[in-house]
């Protein structure tokens, strides 16, 4: 028998939570987001669920030749655009569109040798001071672009740094209204949380909006909004079973560390599931695990390939019991990624991403 665990894949959730993000932000088209092997869910499994989509958008030349794989023709979107010259090669055969956010890939793209002319979206930095050209550089790189023979559709794209908090869009909404007055070409600005909370104002959505971590079904803007406030579904289902019951006498302690100590007697279950399968380390006593769909606690340190669960509101359980880490658990339990990251300090993206290669990975679910 294999290790009792593994992760679920649902291609009902990823279709739903694409639908719900289209109805977010009506009449805009939308870029399922797929960096990051599809948010560790994988961009093949993904895939049928996903190809309802307008476009991909994924940042790994590599991912996108795995999209192009799988019979995809439409757009794929290049985040992070060229990282050298050569890239622009495998742009002109696979037909990618790409993100131009500094000058070098304007110079790349001028000596270009291509067939057809692409697809650009050019990236106004409006306040993230991540990517994209300053606004007093921006009208002055357009010009350049649609100088050049190798170029014909200039799309215009920013990025929000807090559309999930306080401090909100408004002062970048600002910055790009004013750095593209004028400017023909359609526009991209929203991420999830600025697709959910603002997708009904047309400044906002545009015409493509770029969701990733909604599609997965977690929530942008945790604890402010749960998944289920969103009407999200989670995409991904991590779950083992029980492979060891030990009874604790007050005094006890559990696992390295000895961080736990009992008060009174108490069942501990241990969970085949470790931080070399993608659990956070960090997690600590408290954070919240299904047993049979019962929601518990976490005790003690996660080790790598066993963590410890607190039985005392499952008295029934026992060696093979079921374990939800996070997703769906039985008889319509659900376990928030999201409660769970934010136990560990972290936040849903991360621990979907983190799932590890070791964890047998099934696709389940309708993607219709
Ligand atoms: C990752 C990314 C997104 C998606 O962000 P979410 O918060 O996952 O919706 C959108 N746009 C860009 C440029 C990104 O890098």
């Amino acid at each position: 028998m294999p290790r009792p665990i593994e992760a679920l894949i649902h291609l009902d959730a990823l279709a739903h939570n694409l639908r719900r993000v289209r109805a977010a932000a009506p009449d805009a088209k939308v870029w399922a987001v797929v960096k990051a092997d599809a948010y560790g869910h994988g961009i093949e499994r993904a895939y049928p669920a996903l190809q309802a989509a307008d476009g991909f958008a994924l940042l790994d030349l590599a991912e996108a030749e795995r999209v192009r794989a799988l019979g995809w023709r439409g757009p794929i979107l290049l985040l992070e655009g060229c990282f050298e010259s050569r890239d622009l090669e495998l742009c002109s055969r696979l037909n990618l569109w790409h993100v131009v956010h500094r000058e070098e890939q304007i110079d790349w793209l001028a000596t270009h040798k291509t067939t057809w002319p692409h697809r650009v979206f050019l990236k106004l930095n409006s306040g993230m001071n991540r990517l994209g050209f300053p606004p007093a550089a921006f009208r002055a790189a357009w010009m350049r672009l649609s100088g050049l023979t190798q170029v014909d559709e200039i799309s215009l794209m920013t990025h929000f740094s807090d559309a999930d908090g306080e401090r909100g869009i408004e002062h970048q909404l600002a910055v790009f209204r004013q750095a593209t007055e004028g400017l023909p070409g359609e526009r991209s600005l929203a991420n999830s949380a600025a697709t959910l909370r603002h997708g009904s104002r047309a400044d906002v959505r545009g015409d493509w909006v770029r969701p990733g971590i909604a599609v997965y079904g977690s929530s942008p803007d945790h604890p402010e909004h749960g998944a289920a406030d969103w009407s999200l579904q989670p995409a991904m289902t991590l779950r083992a079973r029980l492979i060891a019951v030990q009874q604790l006498q007050p005094g006890d302690t559990v696992g390295y560390g000895s961080t736990f100590r009992a008060e009174a007697p108490m069942r501990i279950g241990v969970v085949a599931c470790g931080y070399a399968d993608g659990y956070p380390r960090h997690a600590g006593t408290g954070t919240p695990v299904l047993v049979d769909g019962t929601r518990t606690r976490l005790v003690g340190r996660v080790s790598m390939d066993m963590l410890t669960v607190d039985l005392t509101p499952t008295p029934q359980a026992g060696v093979g019991s079921e374990v939800t880490l996070w997703g769906r658990g039985p008889q319509g339990a659900v376990l928030p990624i999201d409660d769970v990251a934010r136990a560990a300090g972290t936040v849903g993206y991360e621990l979907m991403c983190a799932l590890a290669r070791r964890v047998p990975t099934h696709v389940v679910g309708e993607a219709g």
